[in-house]
């Protein structure tokens, strides 16, 4: 090979920090180099943008395994709560596209957290060796603090009770690959609607579209006004009710949720609403023959293990979605549009 036809290893002029981390490439995109906070950062553009990418890394993965699209880009997934999808498939999907992981995910008890170090500090160091960090934390506004210390895209993998950003994109695009469709149909989110994270995001994300809203919870685990004021002022079609055999007849969605008891202070309370709903095969016979059960999972009971092999649970297959939503997200905030 005659020498003027080697590819330089390294592009001089772009040599700069956000060369080196893939962002203001070409080809990069509006999430380039942004962190991933909250819903509300997403318009229907973007999110059509990260489907069509997910779908192709979906196709990618079945085809070839994976890629070396971020090749020598690490990630640092530090996690201060408990998890086993949303790290796994954090690191999967790193992996998957070449790149490489620093998992602080398995407690933090074993970082230098439990000698008392401050999220700041922890973030300034993480930041020195990878390219991005996602992050798990169990007060509302952690990952946006985070985000301020941090040259590098900060990802919500879930502040407290407040947002779980990008699991609600992987449950819209489930909703999305599932029924061919978002708008239209009628969504119902049953469970712990006050502390479930999952709900708080998939909620507004939803807002961008023609939906009808059924809240189910028990009193004490209703959505947060807060919430429940952004529906109202979008005009959605919303009604709520203690009772899901009130929504199961027509519900396009049956969105399932656990009743998060490490947000209890009195785990009387707790005890009280833990068994509040289980949705068992006969009352799946009363629903529409062509609707899905989602649920973040884990799930310690709201769904019969039996529901399993109706075609309609969808979340397992939602879990995978998971995987392939992350990578395009990955792969977006890492420049490699
Ligand atoms: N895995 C989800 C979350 O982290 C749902 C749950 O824990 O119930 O929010």
């Amino acid at each position: 090979m005659n020498v003027t036809e080697l590819k330089p290893l390294f592009d001089f002029e772009m040599m700069g920090k956000t060369a080196v981390n893939g962002v203001n490439s070409p080809h990069a995109n509006g999430l380039a180099g942004q962190d991933i906070l909250s819903v509300d950062q997403f318009d229907r553009e973007t999110l059509q943008y990260i489907f069509a990418r997910a779908r192709e890394m979906r196709e990618m993965v079945h085809r070839f395994h994976g890629s070396d699209l971020l090749k020598g880009h690490v990630l640092a997934c530090l996690f201060y709560e408990p998890s086993t999808r949303t790290s796994s498939s954090f690191i999967a999907a790193m992996e998957r596209l070449g790149g490489s992981v620093i998992p602080i995910t398995q407690g933090v008890q074993f970082s230098s957290v439990s000698k008392g170090e401050t999220l700041g500090d922890t973030i300034r160091t993480l930041e020195q060796y990878a390219d991005a960090i996602v992050l798990r934390h169990p007060e509302i506004g952690s990952a946006k603090e985070a985000a301020s210390y941090a040259n590098i895209p900060v990802l919500n993998a879930g502040d407290g009770p407040g947002e779980h950003p990008t699991q609600a994109l992987l449950d819209l695009f489930t909703i999305r690959e599932e029924l061919g469709r978002v708008d239209g149909l009628k969504v119902a989110m049953v469970g712990d609607l006050r502390f479930g994270r999952t709900v708080h995001s998939l909620t507004k994300l939803l807002l961008q579209y023609d939906v009808k809203l059924r809240f189910v919870s028990p009193e004490m685990l209703r959505l947060p006004l807060k919430i429940m004021n952004e529906v109202i002022d979008k005009g959605v079609e919303v009604r709520e009710t203690h009772d899901v055999a009130d929504v199961i007849e027509n519900a396009d969605v049956l969105y399932v949720t656990r009743v998060q008891k490490e947000r209890f202070s009195d785990l009387a309370q707790y005890e009280e609403v833990k068994n509040y709903y289980n949705i068992t095969p006969e009352l799946m016979q009363r629903a529409k023959e062509k609707m899905v059960v989602m649920h973040p999972l884990p799930r310690v009971g709201e769904i019969h293990p039996d529901v399993d092999k109706d075609p309609r649970a969808a979340y397992f297959r939602q879990v995978k979605n998971g995987m392939y939503i992350r990578m395009a997200l990955l792969a977006a905030v890492l420049g490699k549009a």
